[in-house]
């Protein structure tokens, strides 16, 4: 009875599934890492989700390291599908435990991997960790999933119970963790010897690692009552900044859902609202398991008959998007914000990508594209539901006819333009008026703030008056098919 454990998007020792079941199960526990060439060769070299991997690892490996001196995190680098086995084969494990990750791709690569593991006569088994409900889980009364989000919500409050949300219990058992046998070596490689280069990842106040993420927790509990009305402020610390930790698994899902629970059951509305917010977290995953086609099309295949701009006209729109160049400037702004630091604002995320699909007619696609390139946080699941949600395509999305006006939000979630300040200087001296539509301002306030329009600052390149009327003709086709 000795076991592996394959951490992948759960990078923490504490309260961790596949750890807990191997360390009761195994005599001797041994951890892995690898760092996936078929992931990692497609991207650039220097790339903010690689260093956060990297630095959180070291994390990792000192924690098992505090419960086994001669143990650590062996790490490898090369394809999943060759090293698993050769480990196992090396250890001699019977077992290789891990936890499910329910992206297509992951999928996919599991199974070569379980089978892989199956010829040398050891077992994959995996466990969910990554959210409270997954799969079967959360079914409607006729045993079908749900594709609109509220009734899913209740459901899902009505099933939670201590026992979903409380954490595995791995110090009781981590005396099952292995010395490490001669040959074979546990410590995390530095980014160039993965072929990688630094990022101005730690000028981004994320923390990495559990340590970096229970910082992150305990700067975001004191504010986690007012998070329902502070939240859709770009300018102010509203949300937790906890997304890029959930990402990769150095906090725990069941650890947040709790404090969350507990604080809503004494009454708290922003808990309560937070909570919400991890529950679309847990939506959307199940979204993916069950129809895998959104990866690539519309939730509802009648969104696909629209025909969205192309050519030459289209790939100038889109770069304008993508660089911060519209002429609008909370879409700039918050296009900075992404360029900038991976990050973005959620409030930001659904106005920049209402503007491109909406403004620009531009497919949803082009824009979740840019996005898993450059978000720290990217998530499949959750960032083609926020794509598909904010081009109508999607699940439980917004109705098509509901278009974001770029300017009134503005307006609205950054009133005194203090977040158009911080990201576009250019602008910083214009009134809290005319910041938000600057092509509306008197050619003397834009004189005397130093705005020269089509120079230090674009016109925008489109009207919204029109686009919104194109956009309506556009979807019309949805409406004669549906
Ligand atoms: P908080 O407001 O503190 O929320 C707490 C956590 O709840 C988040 O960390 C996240 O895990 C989860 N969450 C919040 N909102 C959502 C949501 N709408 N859907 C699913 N989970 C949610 N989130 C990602 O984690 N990765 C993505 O790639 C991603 N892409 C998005 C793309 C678009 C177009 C839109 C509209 C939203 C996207 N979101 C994505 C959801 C949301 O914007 C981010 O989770 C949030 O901004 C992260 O900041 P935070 O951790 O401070 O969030």
């Amino acid at each position: 009875d000795t076991a592996l454990v394959w951490f992948r998007r759960d990078l923490r020792s504490s309260d961790h599934a596949a750890l807990f079941h191997a360390l009761k199960a195994a005599r001797k526990v041994w951890c892995v890492f690898v760092f996936d060439t078929a992931i990692l060769d497609p991207l650039p070299r220097a790339d903010r989700r690689v260093e956060f991997i990297r630095d959180s690892l070291q994390g990792l490996d000192e924690a098992l390291r505090r419960w086994q001196a001669h143990g650590g995190l062996i790490v490898r680098h090369g394809l999943a599908v060759d090293e698993l086995p050769q480990l196992a084969d090396r250890l001699r494990v019977q077992a290789v435990y891990a936890n499910h990750d329910d992206e297509p791709d992951a999928l996919a690569r599991d199974a070569r991997v379980r089978g892989a593991l199956a010829d040398l006569g050891v077992s994959l088994h995996t466990s969910k960790d990554h959210v409270v409900f997954e799969r079967q889980e959360v079914l409607t009364g006729s045993g079908s999933p749900y594709s609109v989000f509220t009734p899913y919500k209740n459901a899902w409050l009505k099933k939670v119970e201590p026992f979903y949300v409380s954490a595995y219990p791995i110090e009781k058992f981590a005396d099952s963790l292995a010395p490490l046998p001669e040959g074979v070596e546990a410590g995390v490689p530095s980014l160039p010897q993965i072929g990688f280069e630094p990022t101005n990842l730690h000028e981004m106040k994320l923390g990495v690692g559990e340590t970096g993420a229970q910082a992150m927790l305990a700067d975001f509990l004191p504010r986690m009552d007012r998070y329902d009305t502070t939240r859709d402020f770009p300018a102010v610390k509203g949300p937790s900044y906890l997304s890029t930790h959930l990402r990769f698994g150095t906090v725990s899902i069941r650890q947040l859902a709790r404090e969350a629970a507990s604080r809503m059951h004494h009454g708290s509305r922003g808990a309560a609202v937070w909570l919400s917010e991890l529950i679309w977290r847990d939506f959307y995953h199940q979204v993916l398991h069950h129809h895998p086609h959104v990866v690539g099309a519309s939730f509802k295949p009648e969104y696909d008959a629209i025909k969205w701009e192309h050519g030459k006209h289209a790939d100038a729109l889109f770069a304008a998007w993508c660089e911060g160049r519209t002429g609008y400037p909370l879409v700039d702004a918050a296009m900075a914000q992404i360029n900038q630091t991976g990050y973005m604002h959620n409030r930001l995320r659904m106005v920049v990508a209402s503007f491109l699909v909406k403004d620009l007619g531009i497919d949803w696609r082009w824009g979740e594209r840019y996005f898993a390139e450059k978000l720290i946080d990217y998530d499949l699941a959750a960032n083609n539901g926020g794509w598909q949600w904010a081009a109508s395509t999607g699940c439980d999305a917004q109705p098509y006819f509901r278009i974001f006006n770029p300017v009134s939000q503005s307006e609205k979630f950054d009133s005194e333009g203090k977040f158009i300040r911080r990201y576009l200087p250019q602008l910083a001296k214009l009134s809290d008026k005319a910041i938000h539509a600057p092509w509306l301002a008197r050619p003397i306030e834009l004189a005397e703030a130093s705005v020269r329009l089509g120079d230090n600052y674009p016109e925008p390149i489109v009207m919204h008056d029109e686009a919104r009327a194109k956009t309506l003709e556009r979807y019309a086709v949805v409406k004669a098919k549906s």
